[in-house]
């Protein structure tokens, strides 16, 4: 992006700061990012070698960008261009995206993307891995909580109960790049892994350019690439739920992997005591309530890492264990309602 571009790029973030993104939500994103940062780079002195990062709003989040070993700002320039691309591709909400135009077929085909065509490739890869679990026919549900800009309205029941009979990935089909819904009222949602897709994407992009060090950061959906400079393996902090963005309960060391978090904590509002969050049970339309507080996913790819954590949120301790254990390189932190840190075989982790 042009330097005048860009500049132009951060005005239209505080805008939407000043014009609707929640306050609060924005700005403990931005402190997590910046603890994040510090968390990551360490002792910044030590290392003279080139660096630049920067920090943008996409995908309804602030994401941020290191590159380490070089000084070339084009590069994060071309990965907020391709953030920008993905977005008019995959929102569900822009006029005109593949799933836009998807969810307002009213039952025609639609032809979309390569990119799109993947990702629901994927999408019904983790539905049936998670047994429904995972299903990004949740659009419906989506619409109705809408929880991007709910003040705290708990829809009635009985909308919930006429949207359940949409809801259901056997109506979604794909041949080649030919969507077709077979219920007009049907619609997709690719909230729940579109981010880690994207960060897989940029960090190809990256890697091609000759960039073996740095990280992704798409509003807490983390990627790296290799490790800090002298080998040292990044220390990705984990929220504590609910708790300050800056309260850490526990890090992992990584190098090269993904680390994605669903938790309610992310999107939610409250209501006469009640948590409304936005992790929705396909079957029910309602959010669901196991005893979870939060999941994190730890994979060489983030899309994998992205639909994982919002599958095992869903399926729970006990079942979202059993299918981690099932899959070979990916590793789990359950953490539960009583703050207890629950670990797949393999999380590297201390055991004291
Ligand atoms: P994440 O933060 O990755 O867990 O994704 C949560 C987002 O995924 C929500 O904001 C919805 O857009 C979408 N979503 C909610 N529930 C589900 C579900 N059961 N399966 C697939 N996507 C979901
Ligand atoms: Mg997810």
């Amino acid at each position: 992006m042009p330097c005048s571009e860009k500049s132009k790029h951060k005005i239209s973030i505080f805008r939407k700061l000043r014009s609707g993104i929640p306050c609060g939500r924005f700005l403990s994103a931005l402190l997590l990012l910046f603890l994040l940062s510090f968390c990551l780079s360490g002792c910044r002195k030590q290392d003279s070698s080139a660096q630049v990062s920067d920090v943008g709003f996409y995908f309804d989040t602030v994401v941020e960008l290191r590159l380490n070993g070089t000084d070339d700002s084009k590069l994060i320039e071309e990965c907020f261009k391709m953030m920008g691309q993905y977005e008019s591709l995959l929102s569900r909400t822009r006029e005109g995206s593949d799933v836009w135009r998807i969810n307002h077929s009213a039952g025609e085909p639609v032809e979309v993307s390569d990119d799109t065509a993947a990702l629901i490739t994927l999408a019904q890869k983790y539905y049936e891995l998670s047994d429904g679990a995972f299903d990004i026919t949740i659009a419906p549900y989506v619409t109705i909580w809408d929880f991007q800009n709910n003040p705290g309205n708990v829809p009635a029941d009985a909308s919930i109960a006429a949207a359940r009979i949409h809801v259901g990935f056997p109506l979604l089909h794909l041949d080649g790049n030919i969507v077709t819904l077979d219920d007009p009222r049907a619609a997709i949602d690719l909230g729940g892994i579109a981010k880690g897709y994207i960060a897989d994407r940029l960090k190809a992009y990256l890697v091609g350019e000759g960039i073996t060090s740095g990280y992704i950061n798409l509003g807490g959906n983390m990627l790296a690439i290799g490790t800090k400079p002298g080998d040292i393996p990044w220390n990705i902090g984990i929220r504590k739920p609910f708790a300050e963005a800056s309260d850490i309960i526990t890090a992992v060391k990584v190098n090269g992997l993904s680390v994605v978090t669903s938790g309610p904590y992310e999107r939610y509002f409250e209501k006469n005591g009640t948590i409304y969050h936005h992790i929705l049970d396909p079957k029910s339309g309602y959010p669901v309530w196991n005893g979870l507080s939060s999941v994190t996913i730890l994979s060489s790819s983030s899309a994998d890492g992205d639909a994982l954590s919002t599958a095992c949120f869903v399926l729970g301790l006990e079942r979202g264990m059993e299918l981690i254990e099932s899959l070979d390189g990916i590793e789990a932190l359950f953490i539960t309602d009583d703050e207890e840190l629950h670990y797949s075989s393999n999380f590297p982790h201390d055991t004291d």
